[in-house]
């Protein structure tokens, strides 16, 4: 059980990664928007992030390089969200510091794995953030 914040400008996907993963006994927490999920920020530091790369406004991989580069969110694990499987776009992510990329759809069967993958990785890393 971990907190997960996720940010996805589509309502659908929100509510289907919240029943997921609210079902595996995680705590969810979510934004539309780069911005509101920096507000919601101020006061919380997930154990993992799911962060959609086409946001409205700030997009996610602006997003992303801004938490890295916070040392409150560095060694948190951060894996990208896209429906657009471009080729150049892993990359991208990879280069912006995601530790995995994911590409829509989800497929809701291997998430949950994926997911104790990631916290485990996290786990293993230790809290030093290196
Ligand atoms: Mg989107």
């Amino acid at each position: 059980m971990a907190r997960i914040f996720v940010i996805d400008d589509n309502p659908l996907n929100l509510r289907l990664l919240s029943l997921m993963l609210q079902k595996e006994g995680h705590e969810i927490e979510q934004a539309e928007d780069a911005e509101k999920a920096l507000r919601l920020l101020e006061r919380s530091v997930p154990e993992l992030f799911l962060i959609d790369i086409a946001l409205p406004g700030m997009d996610g991989l602006s997003l992303l390089r801004l938490l890295k580069a916070d040392p409150r969110f560095k060694s948190v694990p951060m894996v990208v969200l896209t429906a657009f499987a471009m080729k150049g776009d892993e990359e991208k992510a990879f280069a912006a510091g995601c530790d995995d990329y994911v590409t829509k759809p989800i497929d809701t069967r291997a998430l949950p794995k994926q997911i104790a993958g990631w916290l485990s990785k996290a786990g293993q890393a230790g809290g030093d953030g290196q």
